[in-house]
């Protein structure tokens, strides 16, 4: 009998995979978890070749784990129950920017940056940021329903999202949404699949939601000498009404890895830092202003102005490295992502603290705070038992819970965070979701192990 991989090269020639060395990149993604090889890789090209392989795989019973770029931080993209990673790497396809309907349609494998950068170049404006903008495709990020620091004043993917083309196990099309601005005919499936993990439909085609771009950008750093200041600031801004693009916290722990790196002149006495941008076009001075005095009056030390681009570019970098930072300097590091109201921020930065005098292990947190967003690190060199690291995780979750948030603001449920999901939805409604992917994957094929438990 033929292997998946002679069934996928008789419909994809040199662009099925099935050589053991060739499965190494899609057995693993940016979780912590360990080594799934799949037993063949389909690197599709066209919405009609991804219908083809799921054709296929449902006629064989194989399941199939869609991809994008394996930047995914809870192991939804790894092939937990071998079969098919059916990659969309290869679909980096703009085909359309419509500046005068502010909408692009592009294929599920570009990457998230270069939609960025290409729709920048037309005067138009992308807001969805990912820190991973380089190594992560839009596909990914639908999937995922992905956030960014930018989220604080522009909203999630699931915002910009106005049509998809899916491909459905068993090999149908269909397509969804629209390309108005307003339309509300029939029932929202368009935010059913946003967020969907994979679990639902492969997405073969995005049509996306642009907006101008803003005409101006300033940047600045608030220093603080402790990191409950800094989680004050971010709710007194919010309670001023300020409407920053991004307010970013770095916390103590976060900044002394910094100060370890050395790479970034920090003035002495940083504990935390909050990284605000604004953008607009009139009267962005006087924005500036008053939000550096209300950080100031949460006790900054000090404001620190990106007065050029270079430099705004640098506090980006220094941003966007920190969870490659805090990965590359512990030999354990286990990467949480959970969201509590905005109010709660400090509240969870302070229970967060007596986790890590508790447990006795650093906890690094960090994270888009303008939304409520804390990514949590915990961080150890010497081997701890594996029950009391879960133990820890979930008095994390427990906490954010117990302050109204939720488990994850937007890295997604995945393999990781599955066994959790009973903390926070009642049986009834895992019970609905189960049939609702029942109706789209009556046979259980498409990315197996994960979301629901
Ligand atoms: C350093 C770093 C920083 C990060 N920062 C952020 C951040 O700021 N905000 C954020 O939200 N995330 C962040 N992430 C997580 C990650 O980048 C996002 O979840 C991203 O959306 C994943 O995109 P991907 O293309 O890598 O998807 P993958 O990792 O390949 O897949 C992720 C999920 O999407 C599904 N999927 C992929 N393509 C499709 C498709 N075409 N159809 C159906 N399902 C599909 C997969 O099955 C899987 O379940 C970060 C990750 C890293 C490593």
């Amino acid at each position: 009998m033929a292997s998946i991989y002679q069934k996928l090269a008789s419909l994809l020639g040199k662009r099925a995979l099935g050589e053991p060395d060739a499965m190494e990149p899609y057995g693993r993604d940016e979780s912590d978890l360990k080594f799934f090889p799949p037993e063949a890789v389909a690197l599709v090209q066209s919405g009609e070749e991804i219908r083809e392989v799921l054709h296929l795989a449902d006629l064989d019973g194989i399941f199939v784990t869609p991809r994008g770029l394996g930047s995914g931080k809870t192991g939804g993209a790894l092939p937990v129950k071998g079969g098919i990673v059916l990659s969309t790497e290869r679909m980096r396809g703009i085909h359309q920017i419509d500046a005068e309907n502010l909408l692009a349609v592009v294929e599920p494998g570009v990457v998230t940056g270069d939609l960025i950068s290409r729709v920048e170049e037309e005067g138009l404006f992308y807001p969805p940021d990912p820190a991973s903008l380089d190594v992560c495709s839009l596909g990914g990020n639908v999937a995922e329903n992905a956030g960014g620091p930018r989220a604080f004043k522009y909203g999630v993917t699931r915002e910009y999202v106005l049509g998809l083309e899916l491909a459905l196990m068993g090999g149908e099309g269909l397509s969804i949404g629209r390309r108005t601005v307003k339309g509300v005919t029939g029932m929202d499936l368009v935010a059913l699949i946003t967020g969907s993990e994979g679990t639902l439909a492969v997405i073969s085609e995005i049509t996306l939601k642009l907006l101008p771009r803003p005409q101006r950008v300033e940047t600045f750093l608030a220093v603080f000498g402790d990191v409950l200041s800094a989680g004050r600031a971010v709710s007194q801004m919010i309670r001023d009404g300020h409407r920053p693009r991004t307010l970013e916290l770095l916390d103590e722990q976060v900044v002394e890895h910094l100060a370890e790196q050395g790479k970034w002149p920090l003035p002495s006495g940083t504990a935390a830092l909050l990284l605000v941008e604004l953008d607009g076009e009139e009267g962005l001075e006087a924005q500036l202003l008053r939000a550096a005095q209300a950080c100031e009056a949460s006790g900054a030390r000090e404001i620190l102005v990106a007065t050029d681009e270079a430099r705004r570019r640098t506090l980006w970098e220094m941003r966007r490295q920190v969870s490659t930072m805090l990965g590359e300097m512990h030999r354990f590091r286990v990467a949480e992502d959970v969201a509590v109201p905005r109010a709660a921020i400090s509240e969870m930065l302070s229970r967060l603290h007596g986790l890590a005098r508790e447990f006795e292990v650093g906890i690094a947190t960090y994270g888009h705070a303008g939304d409520g967003n804390l990514h949590v690190n915990v961080v150890y060199d010497e081997e701890i038992a594996a029950a009391r690291v879960e133990s820890l995780i979930e008095a994390i979750f427990r906490h954010a819970l117990d302050l109204g948030g939720t488990l994850s603001g937007e890295h997604g449920i995945g393999v990781t965070k599955r066994r959790y999901m009973h903390l926070e939805q009642s049986p009834a409604l895992l019970a609905l979701q189960q049939k609702l992917k029942g109706a789209f994957d009556p046979r259980g094929l498409l990315n197996p192990g994960k979301l629901l438990p």
